[in-house]
């Protein structure tokens, strides 16, 4: 193995040299077996996998992101996951439990909000299991559907902000390497293929930060309401406000008070669009939107996997709904847009 390797540097070595700066790999990484907790994560994490890589996406795309039971075949891909990545703060329930239940001994995790310094490093199993108790009144409950970002707890929907989601690269890069570490052993080429990984998708998140800030700072000010309260980080990051969200709870429909609450709010706040997510039952974002004689576009949290595209979807439909002139014009609001 050593001598191969050893061999395969030489080789490539010299490929170096003829194909100046273009270095291969002395052999192929191994694949990896990647679960991930919701779809946006898989966009996220797969550019950083070894080709052939099996990637597992625990919640399917359509449903929406709160209160996910983890099924039998859940727990068996995790079971022989090598890598693991979730979200934390409580967004997914019980995922302290399951993660002590499926164990692996060289098993990388990968906690976003432990990225981001919201949540203790692993071992502190307290947090999670608290947390997962918010699940049954669920987090956004105490929102009065007006104050933006007056949350219960912090907002767990990180993947909503590039500038986050550039922190939780390289941690994902680093278990990457981690695994292969203790799979197989990586050669130095190898590792430079992997640093060269990480640096291509890391631009590429970067890029992401720079479009929103950059296609967004015209806009500034401007205020939005969203279906449910997905959005308070990217809207504070770019310079927008949360007027109000249609469903206080993600669980339950607003009632007929706080739908009124809602269209005073659209009214006072001078908003143009009311975001629907394709997740939810868009009749009572419909009913505030005619009421207030605004338009209707979406904002989805979630996507089908495809972070990238997700991410250009919600901003363009931003730039849709938040650009038209000063002078408002409810009547030429657009309908309904799917990302
Ligand atoms: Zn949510």
């Amino acid at each position: 193995m050593m001598g191969r390797a050893v061999l395969a540097c030489v080789a490539a070595g010299i490929a170096v040299g003829v194909a100046a700066g273009q270095p291969r790999p002395a052999e192929p990484l191994p694949p990896l077996d990647v679960v991930v907790t919701i779809p946006p994560l898989k966009g996220l994490v797969q550019p950083l996998l070894p080709m052939g890589s099996t990637l597992t996406v625990l919640m399917p795309p359509g449903r929406g992101e709160h209160g996910y039971e983890f099924k039998p075949a859940d727990l068996a891909a995790l079971s022989k996951a090598d890598v693991v990545v979730f979200i934390g703060l409580g967004l997914e329930p019980n995922l302290d439990a399951v993660l002590r239940k499926t164990a692996r001994p060289h098993r990388q995790e990968v906690g976003f909000g432990r990225v981001v310094g919201l949540e203790p490093a692993a071992g502190d199993a307290k947090v999670d299991d608290h947390a997962g108790h918010d699940h049954a009144g669920h987090d956004h409950d105490d929102h009065g559907g007006h104050e933006g970002h007056a949350h219960a707890g912090p907002d767990q929907h990180l993947w909503l902000d590039p500038v986050l989601c550039a922190d939780l690269v390289p941690v994902v890069a680093q278990a990457v390497v981690k695994s292969l570490e203790t799979k197989t052993g990586l050669t130095a080429l190898q590792r430079e293929e992997l640093a060269r990984t990480e640096a291509v998708h890391t631009v590429a998140v970067t890029r992401v930060d720079e479009a929103w800030r950059k296609r967004l700072a015209p806009l500034a000010g401007r205020a939005i309401v969203t279906h449910h309260d997905a959005f308070s980080r990217p809207a504070e990051r770019y310079g927008l406000r949360v007027a109000a969200v249609v469903r206080g709870s993600h669980s339950t429909e607003p009632t007929p008070g706080q739908v009124a609450e809602v269209v005073r709010a659209v009214k006072k706040e001078g908003v143009r669009t009311i975001f629907i997510e394709p997740q939810f039952d868009p009749k009572a974002a419909k009913r505030i939107a005619t009421a207030a004689g605004v338009g209707v576009g979406t904002l989805d949290p979630l996507g089908d996997g495809d972070w990238f595209k997700l991410m250009e979807a919600n901003l363009a439909a931003l730039e849709k709904g938040l650009g038209e002139p000063d002078a408002a014009q409810p009547g030429k609001a657009d309908s309904a847009r799917k990302p």
